[in-house]
């Protein structure tokens, strides 16, 4: 791609990070963890994010969503600069655009599976019964509505995260190792899922995953270390 041009696509990116910086503070002071990294992403792409453990690759999902503050740099997403938001206008940027997975599922114990299904289609006004049901067929969640996370396997709650983030169509769906639990075959299976939404519903995928096989399915990779992204 010509400069002009990347520049142009950059500029229409659905999600665009530039300069992002994040440290924690640890025993022996300030922890760097991003030292500017920059990406663009556009709707209907898909990228997959690598790195070794503790690169950062969770903090920069987190920063993405809006669920911390950055030290430096900035995240825009379609024209609204995240990082200049409030805590309010980020709950709402997150309910409206985004779709995310965590590592840790953060399922809603009190809730059965098929409430948990719900759960982000219902806060975003885009509940659809007919659609939470064919996630729930397509994630092998069919049989298991009533049930409440504490009695599915490890597997079972992260596909009832990947559907409950699914279930408002999502455009931009932040997805932390959603295929880290699952056996091979339905890794494949909540793959096709994402590059799904994101081929017919042009949702921007940026997923994390250790698996250079799934890796290689997504459009893009590109790997954190040192505290930036390289391609
Ligand atoms: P990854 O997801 O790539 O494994 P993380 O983003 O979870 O990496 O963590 C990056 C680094 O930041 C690690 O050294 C981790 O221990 C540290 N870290 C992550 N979250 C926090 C936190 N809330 N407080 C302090 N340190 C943190
Ligand atoms: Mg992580």
């Amino acid at each position: 791609m010509s400069a002009p041009a990347r520049d142009a696509a950059i500029e229409s990116a659905l999600l665009r990070v530039t300069g992002l910086s994040k440290s924690y503070l640890g025993p022996q002071g300030p922890l760097p963890v991003l030292r500017g990294v920059d990406l663009a992403l556009s709707a209907g792409e898909s990228l997959a994010l690598m790195g070794e453990s503790g690169s950062g690759k969770s903090t920069l999902l987190h920063l993405v969503a809006g669920l911390d503050h950055a030290d430096g740099g900035a995240i825009h997403i379609d024209d609204a600069e995240v990082t200049k938001l409030d805590d309010e206008g980020r709950a709402a940027r997150r309910r409206k655009t985004l779709g995310v997975v965590f590592q840790q599922f953060n399922l809603v114990p009190s809730l059965t599976v098929g409430d948990n299904l719900s759960l982000q289609a219902r806060l975003a006004g885009r509940y659809d019964r007919d659609w939470r049901d064919a996630l729930a067929e397509r994630l092998g969640l069919a049989a298991l509505l009533d049930r409440y996370p504490e009695q599915l396997s490890g597997g079972q709650q992260q596909r009832v995260a990947v559907g409950r983030a699914l279930a408002p169509r999502p455009r931009l769906l932040l997805a932390d190792e959603p295929t880290g639990n699952l056996d091979e075959a339905t890794g494949d299976a909540v793959l096709d899922l994402l590059l799904e939404l994101s081929a017919t519903a042009g949702a921007a995928v940026l997923m994390v995953t250790h698996s250079a096989r799934l890796a290689a399915r997504l459009d893009r990779r590109a790997t954190l270390a040192g505290g930036r992204l390289a391609p």
